[in-house]
């Protein structure tokens, strides 16, 4: 039957997704540079600034791998903090602040964990590394001030599901931000990039990683994933109000937000 045909592919995916990062968690980070020629990084610096990160938030990035969002989200309210005496005085804020870090993966939140040490960040008390699901969030309805997923939500098996945890983690007032891999609508710029992304990555993740198949399959991933304007209307058909997206590089990528009223 159809069903029965679904719940293989699902479960497929998963395990596919599961293998992949398994494979790449060591070469990830150096997989990320070499792909996007150090842009993810820009891209990792434009989401945290739109989130706007104070002081005694608690946040949750979902999908966070190795913590690169979750160190940019720190080291603002960090730097902010030393920036006010009286903060400083109080001592208490910084406390309060904390950024948690959701993976499925232990093995990405491993090397997460190594590089939160490597940054100076390993004895801060606000990251919490927490192995779990995006699909069934292991926190509490309302506990959230924001909300993270950077390439992340396009590789799990039910987005709805996702968007729904979304929105119930975070409380009122709540920003939801996704940085993901999108579509590029300019026509010159789509071939090279279609190019780039069917010939060049897998050969890349063959050389570096020796592991061809996992990064075809992430280029796919890519296609597969619905346009800005889908994406959108699916936030917005899980309660978030005010909508809205940023292209970056043309559609390379895309910053989706939402409200939680
Ligand atoms: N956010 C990080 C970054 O931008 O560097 C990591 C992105 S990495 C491409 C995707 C991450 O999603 C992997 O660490 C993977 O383990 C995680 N992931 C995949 N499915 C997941 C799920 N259902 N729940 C939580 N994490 C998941």
């Amino acid at each position: 039957t159809s069903f029965g045909f679904k719940e293989v592919r699902e479960e497929e995916k998963s395990q596919l997704v599961g293998n992949v990062f398994s494979n790449v968690a060591s070469n990830y980070d150096l997989m990320n540079d070499l792909m996007s020629g150090g842009l993810h990084r820009l891209w990792k610096d434009r989401l945290v600034s739109k989130l706007n990160p104070f002081p005694g938030m608690k946040h949750l990035d979902v999908a966070g791998g190795t913590g690169d969002v979750a160190f940019r989200i720190l080291e603002t309210i960090n730097s902010v903090n030393c920036r006010s005496m009286q903060d400083v005085l109080e001592g208490n804020l910084r406390e309060e602040t904390q950024i948690y870090v959701c993976d499925i993966n232990p093995n990405m939140l491993s090397v997460g964990k190594k590089r939160a040490q490597e940054r100076g960040l390993g004895e801060d008390r606000s990251l919490v590394w927490v192995e779990g699901d995006a699909e069934a969030l292991n926190f509490e309805d309302d506990s959230m001030d924001g909300y993270t997923v950077a390439f992340g939500i396009r590789n799990v098996t039910h987005i709805e599901k996702v968007l729904a945890e979304a929105y119930r983690v975070l409380r009122r007032g709540g920003r939801f931000l996704c940085l993901e891999l999108s579509h590029v609508q300019v026509p010159v710029f789509k071939q090279l990039y279609d190019y780039y992304s069917f010939s060049v990555i897998p050969a890349l993740g063959e050389l570096v990683a020796g592991d061809r198949e996992s990064y075809q399959y992430l280029v796919e991933s890519i296609r597969r994933f619905p346009s800005q304007e889908k994406f959108a209307s699916m936030i917005a058909d899980s309660g978030f109000q005010r909508v809205d997206y940023e292209n970056l590089v043309g559609g390379v990528v895309s910053i989706h937000s939402g409200l939680k009223f």
